[in-house]
């Protein structure tokens, strides 16, 4: 599969690489949007979060706990934002599952989660808690 991730993974593209075990990578992002903005794949290839399954989400979300304390032990930051792009819409580029963890400086600019859309729901909370329990489990 032609895919930057995997390639960087299978160590056929080089990045720095942070730390990995058996089943995830953590390396520095090519256009850091902050000092040390790390990003944390898993090894196997999966688009997202929703075609993971439950061991491989547990290991990569245990790297990413692991690379903020890292991140915070040696770049001393104020805090972090930690995401995901799920999907073009949302600027996903490479669909390999990633966790993006952006260390967060005093005066970097940068605003919260909420800053990313605002796009008002139509439907009441009533009415949408409603839908999403219709869900089979
Ligand atoms: P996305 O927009 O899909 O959430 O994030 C993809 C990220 O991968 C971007 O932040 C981009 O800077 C980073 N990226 C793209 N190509 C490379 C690369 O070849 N090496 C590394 N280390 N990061 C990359
Ligand atoms: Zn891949």
């Amino acid at each position: 599969m032609d895919c930057l991730f995997c390639k960087i993974a299978n160590k056929e593209v080089p990045a720095h690489v942070v730390y990995e075990d058996d089943t995830t990578m953590a390396f520095l992002d090519i256009h850091p949007r902050a000092m040390g903005h790390t990003v944390i794949i898993p090894k196997t290839h999966t688009e997202n979060i929703i075609t993971a399954d439950d061991a491989l989400t547990a290991s990569v979300f245990l790297t990413v706990r692991k690379i903020a304390g890292i991140l915070n032990n040696t770049l001393k930051p104020k805090g972090f934002t930690i995401g995901i792009n799920h999907g073009s819409i949302s600027g996903q580029t490479v669909p390999h599952l990633h966790v993006h963890v952006i260390p967060r400086y005093e005066g970097d600019g940068g605003g919260s989660i909420h800053s990313v859309v605002n796009y008002p729901s139509p439907l009441s909370l009533d009415e949408v808690v409603k839908k999403i329990k219709t869900f089979d489990k």
